[in-house]
């Protein structure tokens, strides 16, 4: 993981030079917010990025939730994440804005929080590895739950948070799975460590409804794709032995793309492999992230 340039706080640094000093405040507290955004190469060579707009609608959404005000206006970070693409001469990578508050103050309280942003791009393959995207991937419910919607507010991706992802990813990688799935507070599936959760039953599909969960854009886009081919799509809680015995289950993330889960707890989903649903989703998701259907290039945003 590494690239030539990193934007801080304004301008275009050597990966090197993009440091912060350990008096940072949100690495002593962890209030900050994120994003995770993908850029794709086309079918027609060009690079674009995939819903670039909703992410930096979403980054500001974080940031309120969190009670953070970004220094820059809108326009000025979508410009970065082109550029960024461009000058380190990427043609497929993820990007990452992280906005965090500076190091003149500690303590919980501070009362202008020196906010700064800085957006970094690296080449990211397969999150979950490309034979979990081909094959499927074995996920185990945690024993770490979601966050309370009024404790770790999850409709921000808020840098604080992430140890409660993190806990139960540890856990249950440890187990030998790959990927965790958390319940809510009252027991419900919500959503995988850092992906949304989709099951299919008898051609239905069916995704948790968002609230407690982070809202996904990739999960927008497979349900607007979904819905586009013509499958019936609710938001609707699930249970965990529902998810046990649905025909079909999948993850849906920027970073996590598309990918299949071919086993929850030790009890095979379906057949134990990517069902034809999922399959269908996977092919349409990565054809509209390369340029393939015209009526989705509204999605994309050129290089
Ligand atoms: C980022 C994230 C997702 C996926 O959201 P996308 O916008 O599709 O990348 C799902 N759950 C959690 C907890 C996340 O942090």
């Amino acid at each position: 993981m590494k690239a030539d340039k990193i934007w801080l706080d304004g301008k275009f640094v050597g990966w090197d030079e993009a440091m912060v000093h350990v008096c940072t405040h949100t690495i002593h507290y962890g209030w900050g917010v994120f994003e995770g955004i993908r850029c794709y190469k086309c079918h027609d060579g060009r690079s674009a990025i995939l819903m670039l707009d909703a992410h930096i609608e979403r980054l500001y959404d974080s940031a309120h939730i969190a009670d953070l005000k970004i220094p820059f206006e809108k326009q000025e970070l979508t410009q970065v994440c082109k550029e960024i693409v461009k000058v380190n001469g990427f043609e497929e990578c993820y990007i990452r804005p992280v906005v965090f508050v500076g190091d003149d103050q500690l303590g919980l309280y501070v009362k202008d929080p020196k906010v700064r942003v800085s957006i970094i791009a690296w080449v990211w393959g397969a999150y979950l590895g490309d034979e979990g995207l081909q094959k499927g991937i074995r996920a185990k419910i945690s024993s770490f739950t979601r966050h309370h919607v009024n404790a770790g507010m999850t409709k921000g991706k808020i840098v604080g948070n992430y140890v409660n992802s993190i806990m139960a990813k540890r856990e249950v990688v440890a187990l030998g799975f790959d990927e965790a799935i958390m319940l809510d507070t009252e027991g419900y599936v919500s959503e995988a460590s850092g992906e949304n959760i989709f099951i299919v039953k008898k051609g239905r599909i069916k995704t948790t409804p968002l609230t407690s969960i982070l809202p996904g854009i990739t999960r927008g886009a497979a349900l607007s794709l979904a819905r586009y081919m013509g499958f019936d799509v609710t938001e609707e809680r699930f249970t965990r032995d529902e998810l046990y015995l649905a025909d079909e289950c999948f993850f849906t993330g920027t970073a996590a793309e598309v990918t299949p889960v071919r086993e929850v707890d030790g009890r095979m989903i379906g057949a134990g492999k990517p069902g034809p649903v999922t399959s269908q989703i996977q092919k349409k998701f990565f054809e509209t992230a390369r340029g393939m259907h015209p009526e989705y290039h509204k999605w994309l945003t050129y290089l």
